[in-house]
C-alpha cells in the first residue's frame, strides 16, 4: 500500500483559504451587532451594579450610631434559630440594667442566607445587607466579630424599626381588647344560660 497522499483538489484549496476568513467575518459581524447595544457588564470594582434590596448578603447588626448604643436587646433568638449555629451572642448588662451584646460573632463561612435571624429578631436589628463582595482567602477572614458585623442604622431603617414597634404595640392592644370582649360575651352568655336554667327549675318546682 502506498503512503503517497493524492493531490488536493482546487475546491478544497479554496475552501481551506476562505474558511478561516469566513469565521473572522462572522465573529466581526457579531461584534458589530452588539457594539451599539446596551451593556450588561461593568468595570468592577470601580463600577458596581445596583443590587436588589431583597438580596440576602452579609449578616449585619444595626446600631444607633455606635456599637455601644445598641438596638439589640440580647434576647439571643437569632442565635437559637440559626440552623447552622453561626451566630454567637454574649450579653452584657450595663449600669442601666439594659442588656447589650458584649460579643456578637457571625461565622459567614457557614451562613446559609436563610434570613431566619432577620425574621425572628424582635428589635428588627439584624438584616442581611445586599453586600456580596466580602470574600477571603482564609476561613478566619469570614468570621466576623461585633465590629465586623455592626453598622449604624440609616434614618429610614430607624423609622422602619419605630413603625414596626408601633404596629406591634397596636396589634397587642387590639388582641387585648378582643380577648376582653370575648370574656365579656362569655360572661353574658353564661349569665343568660344560668337565668334560663333557674326559670326552668322554678317552673318545675311549681
Ligand atoms: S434576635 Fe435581635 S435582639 Fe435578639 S439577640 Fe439577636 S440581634 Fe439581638
Ligand atoms: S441567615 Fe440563616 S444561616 Fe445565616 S446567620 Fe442568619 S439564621 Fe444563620
Amino acid at each position: 500500500m502506498s503512503n503517497v497522499r493524492p493531490p488536493e483538489s482546487l475546491l478544497r484549496k479554496i475552501s481551506k483559504l476562505f474558511l478561516p476568513l469566513w469565521g473572522i467575518r462572522a465573529g466581526l459581524y457579531l461584534t458589530l451587532q452588539h457594539i451599539f447595544k446596551r451593556k450588561f457588564t461593568v468595570q468592577y470594582p470601580e463600577q458596581r451594579i445596583e443590587i436588589d434590596t431583597n438580596f440576602r448578603g452579609k449578616v449585619t447588626l444595626l446600631n444607633r450610631g455606635t456599637i455601644e448604643d445598641s438596638i439589640c436587646n440580647c434576647c439571643r433568638k437569632c442565635e437559637a434559630i440559626c440552623p447552622v449555629d453561626c451566630i454567637r451572642v454574649v450579653p452584657l448588662a450595663g449600669e442601666d440594667k439594659k442588656k447589650r451584646p458584649l460579643i456578637y460573632d457571625v461565622d459567614m463561612n457557614k451562613c446559609l442566607y436563610c434570613n431566619l435571624c432577620e425574621e425572628v429578631c424582635p428589635e428588627h436589628c439584624v438584616v442581611l445587607d445586599p453586600v456580596y463582595d466580602y470574600s477571603s482567602y482564609s476561613h478566619d477572614g469570614l468570621y466576623f466579630t461585633i465590629k465586623g458585623v455592626s453598622r449604624p442604622a440609616t434614618a429610614a431603617e430607624l423609622e422602619e424599626i419605630r413603625l414596626f414597634h408601633e404596629a406591634e404595640e397596636g396589634e397587642k392592644v387590639r388582641q387585648r381588647e378582643l380577648r376582653k370582649k370575648e370574656a365579656e360575651a362569655k360572661k353574658m352568655a353564661g349569665a343568660a344560660t344560668g337565668g334560663a336554667e333557674n326559670k326552668k327549675e322554678n317552673a318545675e318546682g311549681e
